[in-house]
């Protein structure tokens, strides 16, 4: 029988020939088309629902229950007129993705007739069966119940699968007890602590200020191959990178694909995404071709930071799922393919304030530039104090794989600044004094506001290197998994920089207090974060070994492995901090904590078991058969009086595959030895460093001698499909 790898080479050009290429719809007619926006609220609801709804949303106001039938109905009217027959509350558990149940608006009253319903309920709160969303212990299974409840500041949207439409409702995940089971519950938490410790801060500059938003632009990155060729690797399909896979005689070396003209398949596929985004109200701007080969990239425009990440999540979901008709497979695992480049997703974040402000942008005056040098200082300082928590933030299984592998930022967070700014740091800590004069004249003196724009937007994002960049108007947290979800890594950073802020405040107040002038308190405390979290800025390579040299000398953090990574997440000043800010409370974040060590067992595990299986079903048996092959030809030359001078390179070979075999089989069995001995352990914390340190180091031993066979192997006999054919076939 042919193998799955040969037909699915077959099929790749009857395959090209079938998917048409997509449309090109002008975008602005169909963006936000399938969006419950306010503009369209405006047209189904009444007076006094709209206001209800767009109150909630700007300022946070209840809605209650007979407006909330109201908007129900209205939004079903909306729905139903796009050829919805089913809503469904939608939500971000904890695995990971996001989840749907979907319920139809037709029903039965008590007297038999059938209707079409959606009542303030339903929109508000729905009880899906929760029992096998993950929980980290916190939902014993006598009260198994989880509750999603409306988040109102996120639009509801239609998602068009195939040929049924539903009506989706963004919403929080909590158990029965009120703690959270997602993601998005904790995100709004964080937004709003950000918020009021950031307008208190905008207050010793501008008294209008009501409120901060913070902002994100998240760049996704991806790789696309071809669906045939996806499926005859299971490894693909059961952990979303290969675990096996010799690399090409071509990678990435010849730097061409980066920007390159975006292959024909993959254009369509993108124009295809790209249009069911806008459809969504995803404002995507940007496509290109990223550094591996197959692999692009796509961000928005950037938005609200908890639309920004609905939209992220919807977005990941849409393009796997339209990838489908294009039979192709989008690959989101931050390293689908071992020696060439894994992806990432940045996370440009900011702060707005309702003034039209960006907090992170350069001013105009020597007094705006002062409230821009404050949030700046505050978001190093932040930083600093907290880098092991923003680096367990972004920590998993698959990006392990990434950071610190010499092509990704390291698992050191530091933040990168650009010359100039590093040069105002230090002029400022060297020069400012507690005389009010001198030091506003050192404000001047900075200019920052005529420099910054020109130089900032320049050089700023040269150093792709680092972790945590300033970008001109924004800091790009770079270090995402382009799998993750970001509301988690952004719950994180929101909180640390709400913790820092409300220090900073107590500080300025303080000097105040004794009698400085409120410029000269905020310039004091300024300098002093600036010398305090100076250790944390780094303008060099990120990717060189003198970096890791240099950061062990300044006392930086450098966990390269989930496991150990995590422990942050569960500390003291952890603990403290997210419970004083109200964002996840002692409970919730052990939960967390729990999780998040079982989605590493898990994952590593099932790594394992796929090496196994693979090993066993497909290299091995492919590898023997080869090897009798060789044996039959020695036998044959032999039989026939040749010298073994004569067949010298066939018994080279035999030697040489027969020496692999027994090492991938003998690795295998010691390797499965060591995942019984790890799942022994007790606590999850040491099973998860024992799969970490002893488990996954057998994947690349094992590995080694597969890719090995891959080589000496008759490639006709080769079932897996090779690199060179899942990275350019297309
Ligand atoms: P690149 O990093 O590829 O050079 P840009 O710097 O232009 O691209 O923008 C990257 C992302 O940053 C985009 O999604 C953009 O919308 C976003 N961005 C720009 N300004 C802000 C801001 N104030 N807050 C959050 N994100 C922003
Ligand atoms: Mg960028």
């Amino acid at each position: 029988m042919q193998s799955l790898r040969f037909k699915a080479i077959d099929n790749l050009i009857s395959v090209k020939e079938e998917v048409s290429v997509g449309g090109s719809e002008k975008v602005a007619a169909s963006y936000g088309e399938n969006v419950f926006t306010l503009k369209t609220a405006r047209e189904y609801l009444s007076d006094e629902a709209f206001k209800s709804l767009s109150n909630s949303i700007k300022s946070g106001q209840k809605i209650d229950r007979t407006v909330a039938n109201q908007i129900a109905a209205g939004m079903r009217h909306w729905a139903q007129s796009k050829g919805a027959t089913h809503f469904t509350h939608w939500f971000q558990p904890l695995t990971g993705s996001s989840a749907e149940k979907h319920d139809s608006f037709f029903t039965i009253k008590s007297d038999g007739t059938a209707i079409e319903e959606f009542d303030g309920n339903a929109l508000t709160q729905q009880e899906p069966d929760a029992s096998s969303f993950p929980s980290g212990g916190i939902r014993a299974t006598f009260e198994a119940r989880g509750y999603t409840a409306w988040d109102p500041t996120s639009p509801a949207f239609i998602m068009n699968i195939s040929q049924g439409s539903t009506l989706c409702i963004p919403t929080i995940f909590v158990s029965y007890t009120g703690e959270c089971l997602d993601y998005k519950a904790p995100l709004l938490k964080s937004i709003e602590s950000l918020n009021k410790a950031a307008v208190d801060v905008c207050h010793y500059f501008d008294k209008s200020v009501g409120k901060v938003t913070a902002t994100l632009g998240w760049e996704q990155e991806y790789f696309v191959i071809d669906e045939g060729l996806a499926n005859a690797r299971p490894d693909l399909i059961m952990t979303g990178r290969t675990v096996f896979g010799h690399t090409p005689a071509k990678g990435q070396q010849l730097e061409d694909h980066y920007f390159g003209s975006i292959p024909e398949r993959v254009y369509a596929f993108m124009r295809d995404f790209e249009n069911e985004a806008y459809r969504l109200g995803i404002p995507l701007r940007t496509r290109h071709n990223e550094v591996a080969p197959a692999q692009f990239e796509c961000a928005p425009i950037y938005e609200e930071l908890n639309l920004a990440v609905d939209h992220n999540t919807l977005l990941m979901d849409v393009m796997s799922r339209v990838a489908k008709r294009h039979k192709l497979r989008v690959l989101l695992h931050e390293k689908p393919f071992a020696g060439i480049n894994g992806s990432g997703k940045h996370n440009n974040w900011s702060m707005a304030t309702d003034t039209g402000v960006n907090l992170l942008s350069p001013g105009k005056t020597p007094k705006t530039n002062l409230m821009f040098l404050a949030f700046f200082v505050n978001t190093i300082k932040g930083v600093h104090d907290n880098a092991d928590l923003l680096r367990a933030a972004i920590a998993s299984a698959g990006n392990d794989h990434r950071l610190g592998a010499n092509e990704a930022p390291p698992a050191i967070i530091s933040a990168y600044i650009g010359g100039y700014l590093s040069k105002v740091l230090n002029e400022v800590e060297s020069r400012v004094s507690d005389k009010f004069d001198e030091q506003d004249e050192v404000m001047l003196k900075l200019d920052i506001h005529k420099n910054i724009p020109e130089l900032l937007l320049d050089n700023t994002d040269r150093n792709r290197t680092s972790p945590f960049a300033f970008t001109g108007n924004k800091f790009e947290f770079r270090a995402v998994g382009s799998s993750a979800n970001c509301g988690y890594n952004m719950t994180v950073l929101n909180t640390i920089m709400a913790e820092t802020l409300t220090n900073f405040k107590n500080e300025v107040d303080a000097l105040m207090e004794k009698g400085d002038k409120k410029e000269v308190a905020i310039m004091q405390v300024i300098k002093s974060y600036i010398k305090a979290s100076k250790n944390v800025l780094f303008e060099g390579d990120g990717y060189s070994d003198d970096w890791q040299k240099e950061a062990a000398k300044r006392g930086l953090p450098n966990l390269k492995t989930t496991p150990l990574a995590l422990d942050a997440l569960v500390s003291d000043k952890a603990m403290h901090l997210f419970e004083k800010h109200k964002v996840l409370t002692h409970k919730e974040l052990e939960a967390r904590y729990e999780i998040e060590l079982e989605k590493y067992i898990k994952y590593v595990q099932i790594e394992g078991r796929v090496i196994g299986d693979l090993a066993g079903n497909h290299i091995l048996p492919a590898a023997i058969r080869y090897q009798n092959v060789l044996i039959d030809n020695i036998k044959g030359l032999k039989e026939i009086g040749i010298k073994a001078e004569g067949y010298k390179a066939q018994l080279n070979v035999l030697n040489e595959i027969s020496e692999h075999i027994n090492k991938v089989q003998v690795l295998t069995e010691e390797m499965t030895e060591a995942r019984k001995a790890a799942n022994n352990l007790g606590s999850s914390r040491e099973k998860a460093i024992a799969y970490c340190d002893k488990v996954k180091p057998y994947f690349d031993q094992i590995r080694y001698s597969v890719d090995k066979l891959e080589l000496l192997v008759d490639d006709s006999q080769w079932e897996l499909p090779k690199y060179r054919e899942m990275l350019f076939l297309r």
